[in-house]
């Protein structure tokens, strides 16, 4: 397993979590088998947004004697009221479903108390007004809950919840469908159609938060990685052909800030299917061809594939092209910690020979060369 920091939180992520939404209506048996063959591969982060008490319980149970073997991401405000996933903004509901959380889950702690399903600003005000979001710091205070975090599906509001510098993660959902599509997209409601004639070009809002992310410090883990299955489907893709579960973790894993992708397993063989992303070569991963099927005008950005590689001077062109791409988003304070990453990379924008072979490679059209001197002339100087 590989392991990345979660932003400022001092803690660090499996790249390969566990998302333990298809575990619910599961019998315990198959709950404990896909917990243990999670732990087996080195997977240290779960999410459990379910409210449900049995699912709860049942992970509780086979958590027992490895509960600090695993980081929980628990969610403040998800409930079942009047449905099975339901939400609420009501401090007294949110505190009692919090409350058998921890009890469920027979523990004392949780390691990211995830503010749930912030996707309108209505939603964020009421968790303001309402006393949720000073519930939950409370309960950093006490120990209770380690770092506070949030979930959503919407740049717009994600990006507030960033920028109001209450949380240190965040739970979005990302795909290469979902980044294709227009700003103005209502992602939970394009989960129940098919993605085919939607995908559009690559949605600068949801870029913006993912750099904002990396500027700030703050780790995303991903949720909606393989798109509910739809990404892997022949009927359902918007592209030319159905990707594999690798390349969908490739995609998100290649986004700034990224720090874990949190999959959807419910037995030990998908388990291990899913944990084979580790083994697989960088042909196998490489998403680009796939994405690049869609005939539509987002040439000339960078996806952060790195299908131009090799470069003669080694330059790791996606990740010149992160750094870039964020600092150029405010170019007179460029945050210390991406100087810090571009100097750490062992060859650089100023290493560049403007040979050009990347350029005929990369399937986007992005002007390599160019844009090696610009990350020159803001990082090298
Ligand atoms: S320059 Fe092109 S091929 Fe290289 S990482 Fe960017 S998008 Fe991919
Ligand atoms: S143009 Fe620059 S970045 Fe691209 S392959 Fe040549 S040396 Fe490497």
């Amino acid at each position: 397993m590989q392991y990345r920091p979660i932003g400022k939180t001092g803690m660090s992520a499996s790249i390969i979590g566990l998302g333990a939404e298809y575990l619910d209506n599961k019998p315990y048996e198959l709950v404990e088998e896909t917990i243990h063959a999670s732990l087996e591969k080195g997977i240290n982060i779960i999410d459990v947004f379910m409210p449900g008490d049995t699912v709860r319980s049942n992970i509780g149970k086979a958590l027992a004697g490895n509960r600090k073997k695993v980081m929980l991401q628990g969610h403040i405000g998800s409930v079942d009221l009047s449905q099975q996933y339901d939400m609420s903004r009501d401090l007294e509901v949110c505190k009692r479903y919090f409350d058998k959380l921890l009890s469920c889950l027979d523990t004392d702690y949780i390691d990211f108390g995830m503010l749930f399903f912030l996707d309108s600003d209505t939603d964020i005000d009421a968790i303001f007004d309402n006393g949720v979001v000073a519930y939950a710091q409370d309960l950093k205070q006490q120990g209770v809950i380690r770092a506070l975090g949030a979930s959503a599906h919407n740049p717009a509001t994600a990006k507030r919840m960033v920028e109001s510098g209450v949380i240190e993660l965040l739970m979005f959902s990302i795909n290469p469908a979902f980044d294709l599509m227009a700003g103005t997209s209502d992602i939970m409601a394009m989960m129940g159609t098919d993605y085919a004639g939607i995908v559009q070009s690559f949605d600068p809002a949801r870029a913006e938060l993912y750099r904002l992310c990396e500027s700030r410090g703050i780790g995303i883990t991903v949720m909606k990685t393989l798109g509910a299955g739809k990404l892997l489907s022949a009927e359902h893709t918007p592209f030319a052909k159905p990707m594999t579960t690798a390349q969908c973790i490739h995609y998100a894993l290649t986004r700034p800030a990224v720090v874990s992708t949190l999959i959807g397993c419910q037995s030990r063989e998908h388990v291990l299917d899913v944990v084979r992303y580790l083994t697989l070569s960088d042909e196998e991963k490489d998403y680009a061809p796939i994405i690049s099927s869609v005939k539509r005008d987002f040439r000339g950005s960078c996806v952060y594939c790195n299908h131009c590689q090799p470069c003669p001077v080694e330059i790791d062109v996606a990740m010149v092209h992160k750094y870039l791409d964020i600092a150029v988003l405010d170019k007179s304070s460029v945050p210390p910690s991406i100087r810090q990453h571009y100097k750490e990379l062992s060859s650089h924008g100023s290493d560049c020979t403007q040979c050009g072979s990347c350029e005929e490679r990369c399937p986007f059209g992005v002007p390599v060369a160019e844009n090696m001197k610009r990350a020159a002339g803001i990082f090298d100087l």
